[in-house]
């Protein structure tokens, strides 16, 4: 099958051509006609599979020319990221359709935004609570509201959207269409579902909560105070046959452990950015550029980055710390090996982190298999003088106190493979043997204010 069978016009053939797709994904080939047929759509479709191209391109079609200044098409998402993502693709998408799409997310300037809705969009994106202070202000006119599209609807509950969803929701004209896009399924979603959706076509494209078949998982033993050696090691030898890595990003599970990892994997010569939460916009979006074009090696993100993020050909995703629900997995590793490409998802694994790794496996009915940790070295860390307050850092540093740099041990006995073999660490390195006891460098001369 081709795009030429799924009824789209000639404008949005170009687009997709130039885009240089050839055949439809599976979520696409279903999507897309019943979109166009106007039914509400329940799909349960991972990231990475193209989803957005689903429910863009017909919407694109629906919508045809530009009309009036309020939106007609009202798409939410969890994330900024995913909310300039899918309008970058609306664009794309709509490149020879004069049809106008805007964004808006909080944490930026508010002024713009509303200039811009003045001016007026038909395709209008956004995150939740954004809009629904804008819509409550009546800065936003979504009177004209024909399509509503929740984008990883699961996501948007997990980070509390709930209220707002159901607000703005009903700001919008009863009679519409309702598309609804979720990777994971709950109890939360299903009740979501009934509420919002008339009738739904339920597509679904990969089994439930199944992980992409295409990343190659695997996961190390190794003990938390020397997961970053672990990680250097990996930037400068891949983990088997592949060589050195070019880039990978890497999961954390705190806003502060992700800086300070960033910190110390430039310190060990992998250039290196965070994103998450608390930086700001434009932060985010010099390290996501700097990922993009290659001038950092790693991109250490929290799970609020974990969705909307795509990055083409990305090889490698690092799981430094598991994420505490299963399902964060999937979206974690859902970052590679996006749409045909291959990928490899390596997990660090703690003794602490044994139960996450086990409801994973089961979530996902899927075993990831441990390989043999590797002999890596253990670099020495440099004082820290204490940590002045970060640029583009917000105030709430809620979650940073858990779970890091605790002098404890966790490596005794749980893991043999490597071994203290190397010896030519970096600034008079020392060999580190996974699992082993931990190094007395470990916290080191680190402020007591960095923890
Ligand atoms: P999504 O799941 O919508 O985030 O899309 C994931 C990636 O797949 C994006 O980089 C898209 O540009 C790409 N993509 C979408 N549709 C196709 C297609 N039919 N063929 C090849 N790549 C695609």
């Amino acid at each position: 099958m081709s795009f030429n069978d799924l009824g789209l016009e000639p404008e949005l053939l170009r687009a997709v051509a130039d885009k240089g797709y050839t055949t439809p994904t599976p979520i696409q080939k279903q999507a897309i006609p019943a979109v166009l047929s106007g039914r509400d759509v329940l799909a349960g479709a991972q990231t990475g599979t193209g989803k957005t191209a689903g429910f863009v391109l017909p919407l694109l079609q629906k919508l045809g020319s530009p009309q009036g200044s309020a939106p007609r098409v009202l798409v939410l998402t969890p994330t900024r990221e995913l909310a300039a993502q899918v309008s970058e693709s609306a664009r794309d998408y709509g490149a020879h359709k004069k049809l106008r799409t805007r964004v808006i997310f909080g944490g930026v300037g508010e002024r713009p935004q509303i200039d811009g809705l003045r001016v007026g969009c038909d395709i209008l994106v956004a995150t939740p609570g954004r809009l629904l202070d804008l819509a409550e202000r009546g800065l936003v006119d979504l009177s004209k509201v024909q399509c509503l599209v929740l984008d990883e609807a699961d996501r948007m509950l997990d980070m509390g959207f709930i209220q707002p969803i159901r607000r703005i929701s009903r700001m919008l004209p009863p009679q519409r269409q309702n598309l609804m896009f979720s990777a994971t399924y709950s109890e939360d979603i299903r009740q979501l579902a009934e509420k919002m959706l008339r009738n739904p076509v339920a597509i679904e494209v990969a089994s439930r909560n199944k992980t992409a078949d295409r990343v190659e998982q695997i996961a190390y033993r190794v003990a938390k105070e020397q997961k970053r050696h672990l990680l250097v090691h990996l930037f400068e030898n891949g983990t088997g046959t592949e060589g050195p890595w070019q880039q990978a990003l890497v999961f954390a599970r705190t806003k502060h452990g992700a800086n300070r990892l960033a910190e110390q994997l430039d310190e060990a010569g992998v250039r290196a950015a965070a994103i998450h939460g608390n930086k700001s916009q434009a932060a985010r979006v010099r390290a996501l550029e700097d990922f993009k074009a290659g001038r950092i090696r790693a991109l250490v993100a929290t799970e609020v980055a974990s969705r909307g993020l795509d990055i083409k050909e990305l090889p490698q995703v690092v799981n430094y710390e598991l994420p505490n629900v299963p399902e964060d997995y999937v979206h974690r590793i859902g970052r590679t090996a996006r749409a045909g490409s291959t990928g490899h998802a390596v997990s660090l694994v703690a003794p602490d982190e044994g139960q996450l790794l086990r409801d994973i496996e089961r979530t996902m009915r899927q075993q990831v298999p441990f390989a043999q940790t590797p002999e890596f070295k253990i670099l020495e860390t440099r004082p820290q003088a204490p940590r002045p307050a970060q640029q583009g850092q917000g105030q709430g540093h809620r979650q940073d106190h858990r779970g890091h740099g605790q002098n404890r041990s966790h490596g005794g006995g749980q893991s043999r493979p490597g071994g203290g073999g190397s010896s030519s660490g970096r600034g008079g390195g020392n060999a580190g043997r996974p699992g082993s006891r931990p190094q007395r460098f470990g916290s080191a001369g680190r402020s007591r204010t960095a923890h």
